[in-house]
């Protein structure tokens, strides 16, 4: 048996008969781009690794309820698909994505149903996937783009590689301030700048729960058309509005300017059916104007080269239990929203202020100056509650004594108690102060 790997003796095989050099470490984080040496993931890390404490209840995640994923849909869809596709379900596909599912879109879900074509969508692995294509198609080193403050830390996440500057855009409780985006803008076109783009989350933002009003989404669009600005839209939750009157996006407000014409937007809508359907199936779109849609097909076939085919074609049979299963949604987070506020109405002490949203999965806590979130998080999980920590959501630094609360998963009886535990917590930061 000379020479055949996998045998069991491999003492008497030609691949061992030399003395093996003892192999030097590699110089790994010498080695490594200078972009992913400036990703910070350790907050999410410790996260995911506190998650593992039993009886720990935990709103800092961003997971959607399981127990409304529709399972038995999802398993009728599956064989659906693959006895009306067969073999194409598991062949490889068109990078723009599965096309009955891009027609779809077009003419339903999409801003603008029925004025944007095929052409004009790009369908994702996932709506992380859109941000980082969008970077990769639009950043060179050293260009500025801007992100609200504080913004989803994902985002930052997929830009951060691609070396750009960041200017962050206060915001208040009606989502970004207009006055201090004008002043951003002036002052970066006196230095000679124009920033790329400015990423935005304008319904029930992640991480506030802040939507941007009409009139500032209006003045956006106005500003970011004066300046030669991009703006990317991100909204993956906006089916999940649980109260107040939906307010039109971006893209469907700058389409009504343009004439219905998709090719004269400067707005990319970037929306996902992880919040609607499950994340699992990591299916997410991107509608576009399509000389930017031309390019993230590029930039996408070196990625991934298109989305599973067989998790496009899953997606596209669940479409019609999307308006029963996103008002499935809708009813139960609004319980759970409902209750968190009561609860923290209830128990907060005096000082600490939260947002109040109208739909999503989050709200947001401001603490009291001098209070570290990041520091108490320890504290808090030692009483068996976790939050997310505010400070990663700031692309630029601050926002030390925020934090984000997710209410999508847990139950009424876990609320209560996580909400008593954090309120206890956050009382003995105080008598610290
Ligand atoms: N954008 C925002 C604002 C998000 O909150 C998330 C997920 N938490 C994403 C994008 C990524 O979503 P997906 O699961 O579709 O990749």
């Amino acid at each position: 048996m000379q020479g055949t790997l996998g045998t069991a003796d491999r003492s008497q095989s030609q691949f061992t008969t030399h003395p093996q050099p003892q192999a030097a470490v590699p110089a790994f984080e010498a080695a490594f781009s200078a972009g992913i040496g400036a990703v910070n993931g350790s907050a999410l890390r410790d996260m995911l690794r506190m998650a593992q404490v039993p009886g720990l209840v935990n709103f800092g995640g961003g997971l959607p309820a399981p127990e409304l994923f529709p399972m038995d849909r999802i398993a009728q869809a599956s064989a659906q698909a693959l006895d009306r596709y067969g073999w194409k379900a598991v062949q490889y596909g068109t990078t723009e994505g599965f096309l009955p599912l891009r027609e779809w879109l077009a003419e339903n879900t999409c801003p603008g149903a029925g004025r944007v074509t095929p052409e004009h969508i790009q369908i994702m692995t996932g709506g992380q996937q859109s941000l980082d294509l969008v970077a990769k198609i639009f950043i060179d080193p050293g260009d500025t783009i801007l992100v609200e403050t504080p913004t989803y830390m994902g985002a930052v996440q997929s830009f951060v590689p691609y070396r750009p500057n960041f200017a962050a855009v206060p915001t208040d409780e009606h989502g970004i301030d207009m006055d201090a985006l004008a002043e951003v803008l002036r002052d970066l076109a006196a230095q000679g700048r124009t920033p790329k783009f400015i990423y935005t989350i304008p319904n029930f933002q992640n991480p506030t729960g802040r939507t941007l009003s009409l009139e500032r989404r209006e003045k956006l669009l106005d500003l970011t058309s004066q300046y030669g600005v991009f703006v990317v839209e991100d909204d993956p939750y906006g089916q999940l509005r649980f109260s107040g009157d939906p307010i039109p996006s971006l893209a469907e407000l700058m389409l009504r300017r343009t004439g219905g014409d998709p090719d004269r937007s400067h707005v990319l809508y970037c929306s996902s059916f992880s919040k609607t359907l499950a994340p699992g199936l990591r299916d997410a779109w991107v509608m576009a104007a399509r000389p930017i849609t031309e390019k993230l097909v590029l930039a996408k076939q070196g990625a991934d080269m298109h989305t599973p085919t067989l998790n496009q074609m899953i997606v596209t049979e669940l479409l019609p239990l999307l308006p029963e299963q996103t008002e499935k949604l809708r009813q139960s987070y609004a319980t759970r929203a409902d209750h968190m506020l009561a609860v923290l109405d209830r128990e907060l002490p005096q000082g600490v202020t939260h947002t109040v949203p109208e739909g999503g999965m989050f709200l947001w806590l401001t603490l009291p100056t001098g209070v570290n979130t990041t520091a108490m998080l320890p504290r808090a999980v030692e009483r068996k509650v976790a939050y997310m920590i505010g400070e990663c959501f700031y692309a630029l630094g601050g926002g030390q004594n925020t934090m984000r609360l997710s209410f999508s998963s847990a139950g009424l009886e876990d609320i209560d108690r996580g909400v008593a535990a954090l309120a206890q917590t956050i009382r003995g930061e105080l008598a610290r102060l």
